[in-house]
This record gives structure tokens, sequence and C-alpha cells, in this order.
């Protein structure tokens, strides 16, 4: 196996990092993960046992002085590239798990001289990214990257309509199905009810994941307001906000905490325990979402989904079938949703048992690592000049690997 230096701009967990961290720790071959700041990320990969350098981590604080803050946030990118360079030596490849990651490993490309490849989480669409960041996506992507992985069929699409030359390989989350015990869902709810003080005899709804602008928090308390005796459960943190982001979630946190039955519980590691302990799990992202691992945990934890229609979640969720999908930004249909996933019973639990089997089908970590790996050995084989390189895995998305 390739060696291979992982690339990614904070150790604060969204998605994208949890993915690395499975990434990481099941890698077949020698790694090292460089992050450019420190977080849970950063302890559980040391806790692991994983060499984990922190590049300019001291640079992010902000001071009183508005042009010294801006000469550390100038000052600390160079910083970091060049400990990226110095880091590189002895690795085959960068594999870059952000945007910010992918812009510093392609700058600094003429420097390290490895082979990049770009783990693509995002959606580059208009909602999403302004122009000027789509542009450098696109030249990130066509003179930078050897190998771009998408993490759905959806933000592949989304890649190459803003202009990016080559298809990339698509490569779902994987998920560990072990940690979730549909069978126990009974004594999980019990435990929440104890642990939060909940009304047993009333619905449990959960909302879990990253608090922010277009997470649909806003909508799911709308929606919250047409039900009379539902109690939601919001679980996470506004990680990437900004100050007064997070100060006005907050304050209106607090306020509908003390008015209706609403429960912020900040950031949770024990996803696996809550998603099984609620009765129903809404997602309701107001625009396209390029995965949702939330909702693969929902399903694996074997509680009735009800989620967004847009970007990769049609690719997760059936609807009807698998979960009952929405169209984004309307407090109604998810307020609708909800009513008949609780009435409807017996269609809702038939549906989160087709759902389970459809994620231990579909998003085991066995099933989405392996694409993964053999796409970075087709890519080291072909750096290395090597001859009748190993195709791009069965199972995987049609790939066009340059260089
Ligand atoms: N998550 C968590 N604790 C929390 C909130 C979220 O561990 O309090 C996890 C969640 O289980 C999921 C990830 O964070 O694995 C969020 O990934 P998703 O793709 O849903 O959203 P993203 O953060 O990438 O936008």
């Amino acid at each position: 196996m390739p060696r291979v230096l992982f690339f990614n701009q904070t150790g604060l967990y969204g998605g994208a990092e949890r993915s690395l961290y499975d990434l990481v720790t099941n890698y077949p071959g020698h790694c090292r993960v460089v992050l450019m700041q420190a977080g849970p990320l950063y302890d559980d990969l040391i806790t692991a046992g994983v060499d984990t350098p922190v590049l300019g981590g001291g640079f992010q604080r902000a001071t009183r002085r508005k042009w010294i803050t801006l000469t550390i946030r100038l000052y600390s990118p160079i910083v970091v590239a060049i400990g990226l360079v110095r880091l590189s030596r002895g690795y085959d490849l960068i594999y870059a798990n952000s945007m910010k990651a992918a812009v510093i490993a392609v700058l600094t490309k003429p420097f390290h001289r490895r082979k990049m490849v770009w783990h693509l989480r995002s959606l580059l669409i208009p909602e999403h990214f302004s122009p000027l960041a789509r542009l450098v996506a696109r030249w990130c992507g066509n003179w930078g990257a050897d190998l771009v992985i998408a993490n759905s069929d959806a933000t592949a699409r989304a890649y190459q309509s803003n202009g990016g030359k080559c298809l990339p390989v698509r490569a779902y989350n994987g998920f560990s199905i072990e940690k979730f015990r549909p069978e126990k869902r009974a004594e999980l709810r019990a435990q929440l009810v104890v642990e939060h003080g909940l009304d047993p005899t009333h619905p449990i709804i959960g909302m879990i994941g990253r608090i922010g602008p277009w997470k649909g928090q806003a909508l799911a308390l709308l929606g919250l307001s047409m039900g009379t005796d539902w109690q939601l459960l919001v679980v996470g943190e506004a990680l990437f906000e900004s100050e007064n982001f997070r100060q006005d979630f907050h304050e209106s946190a607090t306020r509908y905490t003390q008015t209706c039955n609403v429960f912020c519980l900040g950031h949770r590691d024990d996803i696996a325990e809550i998603m099984g302990g609620v009765d129903v799990v809404i997602h309701a992202s107001t625009l396209p979402e390029p995965f949702g691992r939330v909702i693969v945990e929902a399903m694996l934890a074997g509680t009735p989904v009800i989620a967004t229609n847009g970007g990769g979640v049609p690719e997760i969720v059936q609807n009807g079938v698998t979960g009952r999908l929405i169209t984004p930004n309307s407090a109604t249909a998810l307020a609708t949703a909800i009513e008949a996933a609780l009435r409807e019973t017996e269609q809702s639990r038939s549906m989160a048992v087709a759902a389970r089997r459809y994620a231990e089908q579909h998003f085991a970590l066995e099933l989405t690592l392996p694409p993964v790996w053999q796409a970075l050995r087709t890519m080291a084989a072909q750096s290395d000049g090597t001859e009748n390189a190993p195709a791009v895995a069965a199972g995987a998305h049609e790939s066009s690997i340059k260089g």
C-alpha cells in the first residue's frame, strides 16, 4: 500500500472528520495525519496511536486589533504550507480531506512533488459556494489533484457541472454497523426518558447534526410547533459557524427549551444510543446535502427517518420504502411527515427494518473502504510507472485517474 499523508483543516468533528477517522484507523498501510488545528479528532487519533502533527494551530485565534488578526490569518497558511512540504517527505501521496487542505496541497505541489488525492465532501453548487470558491475548486481539481473521490453521485455530478474534467471515484461514507443496536430500542428510549426528564407517553423526535444556518434546526422548531405533544431533542453544536451565529442559536435554544418541548443536548458522542432511543429521526437541511451521515446512522439504529429530498440524500433513502423524503424548506411538509410516521406505525416499522437492511448492505465500512484503497493503489502504481497497474475496484464508480 502507498504511504499516505492525510491532510485536514480542522481537528473538530464534522461528518468529514468522522469519515477521516474511519479511513485513517482502518488504513492497511503506513499513514500519518496532518491537521491545521487540534481538537477532539486529534485526541482520538493520538489515542489510536496515529502520528498526528498539528500545523499552525496557534494561529487560529483572534485578537482585539484587527490588523494583527489579519496578519496572523495571512501568515498561518504559509506556516502550514512549509510544514506540509517538510512532513510529506517519505510519503507517496497527500490525501486532502477538505477544500482548504486541497488548495494548500495543490499550491505546494511544486515543492512536495507528491501525488495528490482530493476527497471531495462538498457540493460545488452556487447555494453553497461563491463563484470565486467554485473557480478555485475547479482549478484545484483540474490542475492539482491526481485523483478526486466524491462522497456521493450528487457530489461527483456537481464537481463535473462546475467544470471538473475527470469523473470522480464515488465512495460513500462507511459506518461501524455493530455500534447500532436496533434490538435495544425500547431500553435506549427508557434511558433517554430518564436522562432528560422526558414524558414517556409523548413522541420523542430526534434531530442530530452540526448546528448551522442551512442544517434546518430553525425549520424543525417551526415544524414542531405544529404538533401538540411532540418532544424534540436537538443534538449537536455550532462547530464551524461565526461567533454571532453561535450566540444567536444558543439564545433562541435557551428560550425554546424554557417554553416548548425542545431539549438542546449540545455535542454528544453517544449518537448510536440517542438515534436508537428516539421514535423518529428528522433531517431537515434547507439546502442540498452532499451525503448526510446522520440519515444512515438513523437507518442503522432501526429508527424511522424523515429526510430532505436533495443532493446525495435520495441515494440513501428510497421514499416510502426505507424512509420518508420531504420537500426542502417546508415546515408543513416536515410536520405532516412526522405526523404520518407516528400514526402509520406498521408502515414506519417495516420501512425502518428495510432501511437497516439496506444500510448494512451498502454503507458498512467493510464495503466502502476497499474501493478507496484500490483507487489509491492504482494511483500509486501509476506514479511508480509500474506496468499492469490494477484497475479501480469492482463496485467503485467508474473513475478517471489523471497523471
Ligand atoms: N455528530 C456527533 N455528535 C453530535 C452531532 C453530530 O457525533 O453531537 C456526528 C453525526 O453522528 C454524524 C456527523 O457528526 O456522523 C455529521 O455528519 P453529516 O454528514 O450528517 O453532516 P456534516 O457535519 O458532514 O455536515
